[in-house]
């Protein structure tokens, strides 16, 4: 099992279960979709006989907690952020299969539905000393190659800075929350909800046609005996000359709350425009070339081609982990945009 080695992209797939809708609309048909457990394995239904069958690092079935579903997705990247590395935990799939309840749900009336970034920063907070290191948040939102600060809505067109020796990407205008406790970072989420609805009401578009995304930057001193060993693991360690000798490892964790990969129709009927159309296509599709890129060991990822995969650059590939969960819904309805779904996690593999 090369779960979290670096440099090449883990890919779980969690099925939501069926909405009332559903179970309604559909109660005579079964699902267009089959996950064998054991096997990590996803059936896909051709018609009535015939099925296709795909692999994957990890299968979650409709019956899989929240909490199951951190330690696959997550945790492995969680950890090696804290070792000083950098990872991209990454959610892709339909409008309404469960992307945000995975990764953005606060679950504050019930704990055991707290989603990805409320239980990584338990974690993070957890393993941290407050005294020597720190935690800091952004929290973005990107539409139409735009980036906008969900911690400041005023703040609607950041920049992306590379470091052309380093490659760490850094947005400067973005604006840094110090966290010290779990609530703090919830009501900074919660926050952050508030004002991607707004702004998305001000633009005229749904939630659905925009990425947001989480960046948390643990920085780390660790002194004494252990630091000449730290040194050399840990992409991010820089020696830092003090009388006792200690050293400051970076990490950073971004957390991506993707845009629907539903194609959309570009004729404008129903109501995007064709800009828009073009532009989410543009994102998804760059995050798709690199994504395969990286699978088929290339020597070029087009990391340059969107606003998205800059972003991106020093979380992905290379020394950073970087995982990939895809949702999918039972409906056999929707089976053609699942299928398509599947197609994109599995050239990420
Ligand atoms: P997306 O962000 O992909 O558009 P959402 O996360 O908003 O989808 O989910 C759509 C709906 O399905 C929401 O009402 C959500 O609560 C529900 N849902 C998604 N995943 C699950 C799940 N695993 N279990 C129960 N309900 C879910
Ligand atoms: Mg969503």
């Amino acid at each position: 099992d090369d779960a979290g080695v670096p440099g090449r992209v883990r890919v779980a797939v969690r099925l939501r279960p069926r909405n009332a809708e559903e179970l309604a609309a559909d109660a005579d048909f079964a699902d267009c979709v089959e996950i064998q457990p054991e096997l990590k394995r996803l059936k896909l239904r051709k018609n009535n006989w015939d099925s296709d069958t795909y692999e994957f690092d990890e299968v979650l079935t409709e019956f899989a907690s929240q909490k199951r579903v951190y330690e696959v997705v997550a945790k492995p990247v969680v950890e090696s952020v804290l070792d000083g590395y950098n990872g991209t935990v990454m959610a892709y799939g339909q409008t309404g299969t469960g992307k945000t309840y995975t990764l953005v749900r606060l679950g504050e009336e019930d704990t055991a539905a707290r989603g990805i970034m409320v239980r990584a920063m338990e974690d993070i907070l957890a393993d941290v000393s407050l005294e020597t290191d720190s935690i800091s948040v952004s929290y973005l939102q990107l539409y139409m190659e735009t980036i906008q600060d969900l911690l400041d809505p005023a703040n609607d067109n950041i920049s992306i800075v590379e470091d052309p020796k380093s490659g760490d990407v850094s947005l400067p205008g973005a604006t840094l929350v110090e966290i010290r406790d779990q609530q703090s970072f919830v009501e900074l989420l919660r926050l952050g909800e508030v004002h991607r609805y707004a702004a998305n009401t001000k633009l005229n578009t749904e939630s659905s046609r925009s990425h947001a995304i989480l960046m948390v930057h643990v920085k780390r001193s660790i002194k004494g005996r252990d630091s000449a060993l730290s040194s050399e693991i840990g992409n991010n360690s820089h020696m830092v000359k003090t009388l006792k000798p200690s050293i400051v490892r970076r990490g950073k964790l971004v957390v991506v709350d993707l845009a629907g990969s539903e194609r959309i129709d570009k004729s404008g009927s129903e109501g995007h425009t064709l800009e828009e159309a073009k532009s989410i296509n543009l994102s998804l599709s760059a995050l798709g070339k690199c994504i395969n890129s990286l699978a088929e060991n290339s020597a070029h990822v087009p990391f340059r081609d969107s606003k998205l995969t800059r972003l991106l650059r020093d979380s992905f590939g290379g020394t950073a982990r970087t995982s990939l969960v895809i949702t999918i819904g039972p409906s056999p309805r929707h089976r053609g945009e699942t299928a398509s779904t599947i197609m994109f996690g599995q050239r990420a593999m």
